[in-house]
């Protein structure tokens, strides 16, 4: 049987570390780290993860506001409204929660954040540093799975990672993190022949797909890490990408569903807005 990777529990020691991190800078600059939330439309979900988020930062004494829009905004408003909180000095993370409504153009809006900003770590520069190697925002998911995978001293060296997912906010920033991490990387999408096949060479296996359940035991080499990003509502229950049954049989560590992946997001959306606000700071002085 797996040993379970308990996301909530470590994203509870993340944040715990954030917080002390920011009553100290509270106490040297008078201000607290604040983010802004930009959301469009009323899908259900969105809702959820916003609110999430403005919990977890009124825990970690950041500063958030939720600034809402309708689902019929233009794109020139929404960069008006970037550009005006990218020259406001009380700023200093925007979030633009995704998806957006399908006449919005997102890579062209997203493009607009300051990258200094840019607590998703999804603008361009931010990707560009990623994929070169060089310091910046990173994407909060994939940056709470190298945290997992080192809280549980999974070493990323040397290993074959399987990433299946190749979206620009989980999958190809998670390539580029185990790339980074000296790991050999196999990225796999809907496109890939023998999926099975190829995910069994995992020894670090990393499933962002939004399929539930779809990869099962027969995708696993034993002893494997695997981490479930999947997140879908079914009859009211959260499940992920990944058979959890029938893959702690032969995996040798697993992320569970929900309490893996989902609160190290939120820790790590705290982190990024925190080094943010320090960033900013040290700019200023
Ligand atoms: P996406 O739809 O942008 O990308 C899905 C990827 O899966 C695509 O690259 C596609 O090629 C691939 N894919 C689809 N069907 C496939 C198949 N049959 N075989 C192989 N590959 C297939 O999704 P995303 O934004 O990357 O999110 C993926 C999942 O992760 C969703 O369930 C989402 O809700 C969840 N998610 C969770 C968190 C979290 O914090 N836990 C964060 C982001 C996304």
């Amino acid at each position: 049987m797996a040993i379970v990777m308990d996301g909530k529990a470590l994203a509870l020691e993340v944040r715990k570390n954030v917080k002390i991190k920011v009553d100290q800078l509270k106490e040297e600059h008078g201000t607290a780290p604040h983010l802004v939330v930009i959301l469009i439309g009323n899908d259900p979900a969105s809702e959820t993860y916003v609110s999430g988020k403005e919990k977890a930062c009124q825990k970690a004494g950041i500063k958030s506001t939720v600034i809402r829009k309708q689902e019929t905004i233009e794109s020139n408003e929404v960069i008006e409204l970037i550009n005006n909180l990218n020259n406001d000095s009380d700023v200093h993370g925007i979030l633009l929660q995704l998806p957006l409504p399908k006449h919005l153009d997102q890579n062209k809006i997203i493009s607009r954040i300051d990258p200094l900003k840019d607590v998703d770590g999804f603008t361009f520069e931010n990707v560009a540093k990623l994929a070169l190697g060089k310091p910046g925002l990173v994407p909060c998911t994939p940056l709470g799975i190298m945290k997992i995978l080192e809280k549980y001293e999974v070493s990323v060296q040397g290993k074959n990672c399987v990433v299946i997912g190749r979206s620009q906010i989980v999958g190809k920033p998670m390539a580029s993190l185990l790339l980074a991490a000296n790991g050999t990387v196999t990225i796999c999408h809907s496109k890939t022949t023998n999926l099975p096949e190829v995910a069994k060479t995992a020894d670090i296996l990393v499933v962002a797909i939004g399929k539930p359940q779809m990869v099962d035991a027969s995708y696993v080499k034993p002893g494997a890490a695997v981490i479930d990003v999947g997140i879908s509502r079914i009859d009211g229950k959260l499940q992920g990408d990944v058979d959890f049954d029938s893959v702690s049989q032969v995996a040798g560590l697993i992320t569970p569903v929900p309490g893996g992946v989902g609160p190290m997001t939120i820790a790590c959306l705290l982190e990024n807005t925190l080094s943010c606000y320090q960033k900013i700071m040290e700019i200023k002085q």
